[in-house]
């Protein structure tokens, strides 16, 4: 079984539920960047203190630390079997990473993209709301639920992303695909990446990886 993968896809593509499922599925281990970052900012660590200096400014992480966070993850929980969410978020981290993966004599092995166009991407980020503790994120139109409920997983409070708004989502969006373009291209010259259709629903998107994984298995 193949069992280093990178899952890529843009905000509110569902990248972090599928990964969850994939990495319960196969016994993989699930590593989100952003669980990992909230984890340390709800215990106070310094890692999470310089996370949360970039985050609330709206930046990106610079690359070495982004590494970090991941490479000292999988050195704690092990590298032999890990989906990705939320990395590597540019080329320059992908290579980096690649590069820790060879002096252990391993590699990744498989690399999906999730795709949404711009329009349902906005759609969906401008009616999500996240649970300020455990990360969580709720429709206000399907899960009826508004600013200041509480969450159903872990019933902190629930809020609205200060960058949630047209005009952050807009410059997310332009920078992640300004980033993120060159990690495809980057991936598609070596395992290559599959594209998944993220305007289907979760489980179809779901079944199909299930399929995409367990053929490759038998080869
Ligand atoms: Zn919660």
């Amino acid at each position: 079984l193949k069992r280093r993968i990178v899952l890529l896809g843009p905000p509110a593509s569902g990248k972090g539920t599928q990964a969850e499922l994939v990495a319960h599925r196969f016994g993989m281990l699930h590593v989100s960047t952003g669980a990992i970052l909230r984890e340390e900012r709800n215990r106070g660590t310094d890692l999470g203190k310089e996370a949360a200096r970039w985050t609330s400014q709206g930046l990106l992480f610079p690359d070495a630390l982004a590494l970090d966070v991941v490479e000292c993850y999988l050195d704690v929980h092990g590298w032999d079997a890990f989906i990705l969410d939320g990395f590597p978020r540019t080329a320059g981290q992908a290579r980096a990473f690649d590069a820790r993966l060879s002096s252990r004599e391993a590699m990744i092995d498989r690399v999906f993209s999730l795709c949404l166009p711009d329009e349902e991407i906005k759609r969906r980020v401008l009616d999500r709301i996240t649970c300020t503790r455990c990360g969580a994120t709720f429709s206000r139109g399907l899960d009826e639920v508004s600013d200041g409920d509480a969450c159903r997983i872990c019933g902190a409070r629930l809020e609205r992303r200060g960058d949630d708004t047209l005009a952050a989502l807009e410059r997310r969006l332009a920078q992640h695909r300004q980033l993120t373009d060159p990690v495809i291209d980057y991936y598609q010259q070596s395992v290559g990446v599959t594209v998944l259709d993220a305007m289907r629903t979760r489980d179809e998107i779901f079944s199909t990886l299930c399929e995409l994984l367990e053929e490759r298995s038998v080869v």
